[in-house]
């Protein structure tokens, strides 16, 4: 008989941690199969998934040097993702910054911070990564990034180059995508 209190204590899958692994983490877009990661590690892996969208150069290269010192006890991995989330540049489609948020022992950071953050689906994140933009976007901006992409791969443009007509179409796809969600409302 299995008692219901029992806890099935699960290794944090990230190599060489031994901390327990309570979240919950996709392998790939299509959900079929998850990783189990500590906190630390689960909240650097959703980072992941949109991990250099909407960042300047010298934030890129700030956060490659925490990469670098990964091991290091004295790396606050909280700040990144506040910083972001403040910004509205955290995607976090499973919730788990916000799982994360609530668990955290002793945590100050004011959650009024997060009420902007926006809810993407994971079709919405992939058309704003390949745009190449951060929501919230406006129209303009939105457009403008479109008439470049549509400029680069226009068939007419690529001597009827099968990628060109590949990326062109995901363009256009992608392009009424982002439209939608700033004409929702
Ligand atoms: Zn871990």
């Amino acid at each position: 008989m299995l008692k219901k209190e029992e806890k099935i204590f699960r290794k944090c899958e990230h190599p060489g941690c031994e901390a327990e692994g309570e979240f919950r983490a996709p392998k790939d877009r299509q959900l079929k199969d998850y990783y189990w990661f500590c906190l630390k590690h689960v909240s650097e892996y959703n980072k992941m998934w949109n991990y250099y969208d909407g960042m300047t150069q010298e934030e890129i290269e700030r956060e490659n040097k925490l990469d670098e010192t990964w091991h290091s006890p004295s790396w606050k991995f909280g700040i990144s993702l506040d910083k972001l989330a403040s910004q509205g540049k955290l995607e976090d489609p499973f919730e788990i910054y916000d799982k994360f948020l609530r668990k955290r022992p002793g945590n100050h950071t004011n959650n009024s911070n997060f009420v902007n953050v926006p809810k993407l689906s994971l079709e919405e994140l992939e058309a704003l990564k390949f745009f190449e933009i951060e929501f919230p976007y406006t129209k303009i901006q939105l457009k403008s990034k479109y008439k470049i992409l549509v400029k680069k791969y226009h068939p007419d443009l690529n001597a009827g180059s099968k990628n060109a007509e590949e990326m062109f179409k995901k363009v256009v796809e992608n392009y009424s995508i982002l439209l939608k969600k700033i004409e929702k409302k």
